[in-house]
């Protein structure tokens, strides 16, 4: 397929990593910041075919893990109304609440349904005029423009019965919060190539000299994430902290202006709580004033709910890098995909669920599920 198999050509992965291998000196700790990147790592056994000098401590840039507890239970308070149709993409249904999931309020009734796009939610509240049509607008940079686009086409075709819960994430602002960490280990990011497509890699120089910490923007496939190490191991040997960008084909340094002005008239920049982390300053997007009519946490009201993360789940610091996904005393045991105690197990770009699928299993004797993941 193409721009997929001659990215993972086994020749040009052994040429990349001897020449890794041949640049490495001592240990180094690299963070891939998208759950993507960590799948794919966990997949092909990149991790494994490293130097044992390189580390790669996995991110938090998996949005469904990310989205807080608090979002959650509004999402199951609003799906629970009578007259709402909720709308989501597949994977959040399984993440816990506090007590319950998504799946659960669909089998005691409430109109929840999984779509692939939020144009599939537009249609749905275009066919349905006197339902409420939600639709729970998570995720990073990546996500969002088409989010932003539903809510202006809304407006410009007067759809009045669609709205948004808005759990928009950005990157920039937790590197931050992960550089300012005082457990920090990570000496160099693999940025998220997917994300650096929309926003472009302006931001990223200031946050690399002050922390003088390279950063690599990294693709997904095997080879690029070989070429983001190598680029990052480079730089590290040789005391330089830059931006360097290791998909072009995808990333230019001014992203998608298109996407970047549709973010800027939908949006604004607001503080944003990240499961099991806390509350980031700046880190995440809501609906600008002029759009808040589309803001389903407005118009139903849920502005009051608070929540508390279990104590059990230690998923905040496997999103830090802090702790690997067998290191938690339930991976395996009273937490797997089929009863996740965390959202990390249940996404498709969680870590926990990466190392389950993949039988990374430390000295855990899990029980292996055939599907593990929605
Ligand atoms: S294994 Fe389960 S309980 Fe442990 S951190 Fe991951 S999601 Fe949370």
């Amino acid at each position: 397929m193409k721009y997929i198999d001659e990215f993972q050509n086994p020749e040009l992965a052994k040429r990349l990593l001897d020449d890794i291998h041949a640049t490495v000196t001592r240990p180094w700790a690299l963070m891939e910041v998208c759950g993507g990147q960590t799948h794919s790592i966990i997949r092909h056994g990149i991790d494994q075919l490293l130097p044992e000098e390189i580390e790669l401590i996995h991110g938090p840039g998996c949005p469904v893990c990310v989205t807080p507890l608090e979002l959650i239970d509004k999402a199951l308070e609003i799906a629970s109304r009578p007259g709402v149709i909720f709308c989501s993409f597949g994977d959040m249904l399984r993440v816990p609440g506090t007590g319950r999931d998504l799946f659960q309020v669909r089998s005691r009734g409430g109109d929840v349904r999984i779509v692939y796009s939020p144009l599939d939610a537009l249609k749905i509240a275009q066919d349905n005029p006197d339902r409420e049509v939600v639709f729970f607008g998570i995720g990073f940079e990546t996500t969002a423009p088409p989010n932003a686009m539903t809510v202006h086409q809304a407006r410009r075709l007067g759809i009045r019965n669609f709205s948004l819960l808005v759990s928009h994430v950005r990157v920039p602002p937790a590197v931050e919060a992960i550089m300012q960490s005082a457990d920090c280990r990570v000496q160099a990011f693999l940025a998220a190539g997917h994300v650096c497509s929309v926003m472009g890699t302006e931001e990223y120089p200031e946050l690399a000299e002050r922390h003088q910490v390279p950063i690599v923007v990294t693709g997904f496939e095997p080879l690029d994430i070989l070429e983001g190490v190598r680029r990052a191991v480079r730089q590290l040997e040789r005391g330089e902290h830059r931006v360097e960008n290791a998909y072009p084909r995808a990333v230019r340094a001014e992203g998608n202006k298109a996407a970047r002005a549709m973010l800027e008239d939908i949006f604004e920049v607001t503080d944003r709580g990240w499961r099991g982390i806390g509350v980031i300053p700046a880190s995440g997007w809501r609906l600008a004033p002029h759009y808040r009519e589309f803001d389903a946490e407005y118009r139903f009201s849920v502005t009051g709910i608070t929540t508390t993360e279990p104590a059990e789940c230690r998923s905040g610091e496997v999103l830090q890098g802090l702790l690997k996904p067998h290191e938690c005393e339930a991976f395996g045991t009273t937490c797997t995909p089929r009863n996740p105690l965390g959202a990390t197990m249940v996404s498709s770009e969680g870590a926990c669920a990466a190392y389950y699928l993949y039988r990374r299993l430390g000295g855990t004797p899990a029980p292996l599920e055939a599907s593990p993941v929605v």
